[in-house]
């Protein structure tokens, strides 16, 4: 039961490659999942792994599942939002105009010294 490790140690190359590839294969299957948003995700996994319940569709980012009438729901976690962002929904435009203007003037004195 030695022998796995000694086998994998040759160089590529020096060897008979297509014993080598022989040996790196293992027997696949592809599942699929899908997203909130309809995203169809096929990865392949280890025959011998019982594949993840959940898979991060690459499109996207969402959890997707194998259930593609009810796929995972989105997370609950708060997207990441810019500052700009922060600021227009706590601010009216009118008052952005306002800030804009006021900040504008600051400057124009600044320069004036
Ligand atoms: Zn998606």
């Amino acid at each position: 039961m030695a022998s796995g490790n000694a086998i994998r140690g040759t160089r590529v190359g020096s060897g008979p490659a297509r014993w080598v590839e022989r040996g790196e294969q293992v027997p696949r299957r592809a599942v699929t999942y899908w997203c909130a948003n309809g995203h169809e995700t096929v990865p392949s996994f280890a025959a011998e792994v019982a594949p993840p319940a959940t898979w991060e569709c690459p499109r996207c980012g969402l959890p997707a599942g194998q259930d593609q009438a009810n796929p995972p729901a989105r997370p609950r976690t708060e997207p990441y939002k810019t500052h700009l962002a922060y600021v227009k929904e706590r601010r009216s435009d009118a008052d952005g105009a306002a800030i804009l203007a006021e900040a504008l003037a600051r400057l124009q004195q600044r320069r004036g010294r």
